[in-house]
């Protein structure tokens, strides 16, 4: 693996994450909720950013923008369909396109739905994958501005990435997520043994993100459903859910 990925916890919940090639000493920042976070990891490693890449328009993946942008002059890319959204993006891109960082090159998604104009980054190379607020560890993304089929081709777009990719979401949603998957699936247990792993994970207080294709093709409700309608009924029944 060429690159070193660090997380940032942001805001209540988020995950930024910092992305450095150290072949050609690039470093990049996904989805930045907010700067001073960032700037100062960055400092504290000695990186220089000189990338911000945004999956979607929501505040808390580009809150940070333009602050990073001002401090260290670095290059935005963020999606073209939410482009009148985010005023800082310097390229825009959509699905097929590439994007570099230094020596590595990441392909990317449209995985509407979250948000219109959502899309994830793929490094094949690299196995990783940044995937916003569409999948989640057990979850998946609110359809704030797209339907239950879209949400269904997302799932079966990043189902068919390598089961080794590590996805790495913008939120630690991972228990909350695991009670209501343990609600649909009670009799999977994968999921029993996964939920397990979690809750003793949180009560050290650690992460849980990133996940893999193998782990969320094993447990996630949502990339478990069988036609849209299923996905439709679990996400209607998970906006609803308190366990
Ligand atoms: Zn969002
Ligand atoms: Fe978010």
């Amino acid at each position: 693996m060429a690159l070193e990925i660090v997380r940032i916890p942001a805001l209540d919940d988020n995950y930024i994450w910092l992305v450095h090639e150290p072949v050609s000493g690039e470093t990049m920042v996904v989805d930045p909720a907010e700067a001073d976070p960032v700037l100062a990891e960055a400092e504290k490693r000695g990186w220089h950013i000189t990338q911000i890449w945004n999956t979607h328009w929501h505040p808390d993946h580009i809150g940070g923008n333009a602050d990073i942008k001002t401090a260290t002059g670095c290059h935005v890319t963020g999606p073209a369909a939410e482009a009148a959204k985010i005023n800082t993006l310097d390229t825009l891109v959509k699905e097929g396109d590439t994007v570099r960082l230094g020596a590595v090159q990441a392909r990317v998604l449209d995985v509407p739905a979250h948000t219109a104009g959502h899309i994830a980054y793929h490094f094949a190379g690299e196995d990783a994958a940044f995937v916003g607020d569409t999948l989640f560890a057990m979850g998946c993304g609110r359809l704030f501005e797209g339907s239950p089929a879209q949400m269904y081709a997302n799932m079966r777009k990043l189902e068919a990435l390598p089961e080794a990719t590590r996805v790495y979401c913008a939120h630690e949603y991972t228990q909350s997520n695991g009670r209501y998957a343990l609600h649909a699936e009670p009799d999977n247990a994968a999921l029993v043994a996964r939920m397990a792993e979690v809750d003793a994970a949180r009560a050290r207080g650690e992460p849980t993100v990133p996940t893999t294709i193998a782990l969320e093709k094993a447990t996630n409700p949502f990339m478990r459903a069988t036609s849209v309608d299923e996905l439709a009924a679990r996400r209607a029944a998970k906006d609803n859910f308190r366990g």
